[in-house]
């Protein structure tokens, strides 16, 4: 179901089963076509969400936002109908890359033996698409380098940083949209010293946004971000 944060910016919430690894999906609600926030993580998921808006008697989505490429925030994509997808100009190389893979749950399981730190994302993409007829990688049909608001005056901008090249945050109505943006790198190539991007977060926070939403947590407000960052 979704959650109304503020203004008209809604949240389908994240699972909270880590090994679930289905992220949350924002909807920023307008009249002129609403924006959505990531993908959802499958065709499924892209689906409960599109009977969820519905169900909210919102706008249909006219922009799709990657918060960057990871596939648990774009896989559910080609189950949007009739969306532009937007992210930053570097997702396009790395969603061509990954859309050239014959993903299949053979192929999952003949990687995870090659390679077994890839178990936790892998499994989880085997749970979450249980057919592979209908599903495609999407690559985005508008980029942009560094900052870019669309026509209902969503805020895209680039932040980088070491968990994805491309992470971008989100702002509208109060609201920073972060993706995973400062977490460290994914799993199978983290090294012990990797940590969250600190220095990032305190920049955000200094720009003392109303919300903060990271993808795999609920919504904090600045108060609570404030004093969880110490
Ligand atoms: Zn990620």
């Amino acid at each position: 179901m979704l959650q109304h944060l503020t203004g008209r910016v809604w949240l389908y919430p994240h699972d909270p089963d880590p090994e679930a690894i289905r992220p949350s999906v924002a909807v920023i609600a307008d009249d002129r076509g609403s924006v959505l926030v990531d993908a959802g993580n499958s065709p499924e998921h892209a689906r409960t969400i599109g009977t969820a808006i519905e169900a909210a008697g919102l706008p249909a989505p006219k922009w799709l936002v990657y918060t960057h490429h990871h596939w648990d925030h774009t896989w559910g994509a080609c189950a949007w109908p009739d969306v532009t997808v937007v992210a930053h100009a570097t997702a396009v190389d790395l969603l061509t890359a990954e859309a050239d893979r014959p993903w299949s749950h053979r192929y999952l399981r003949d990687q995870v033996e090659a390679n077994p730190k890839l178990g936790p994302s892998f499994r989880a993409r085997a749970l979450a698409v249980a057919d592979w007829a209908d599903f495609r990688i999407v690559v985005p049909h508008q980029t942009f380098d560094e900052a870019l608001a669309l026509p209902t005056g969503v805020v895209l901008r680039h932040v980088g940083g070491n968990h994805a090249p491309d992470s971008t945050i989100v702002l509208a109505d109060g609201v920073a949209l972060l993706g995973d943006a400062f977490y460290p790198p994914p799993y199978h190539v983290r090294t012990p010293e990797d940590a969250p991007d600190y220095a990032m977060i305190k920049r955000l926070l200094s720009e003392r946004h109303a919300w903060y939403v990271d993808a795999h947590s609920p919504p904090r407000r600045l108060s609570e971000a404030l004093a969880q960052s110490g």
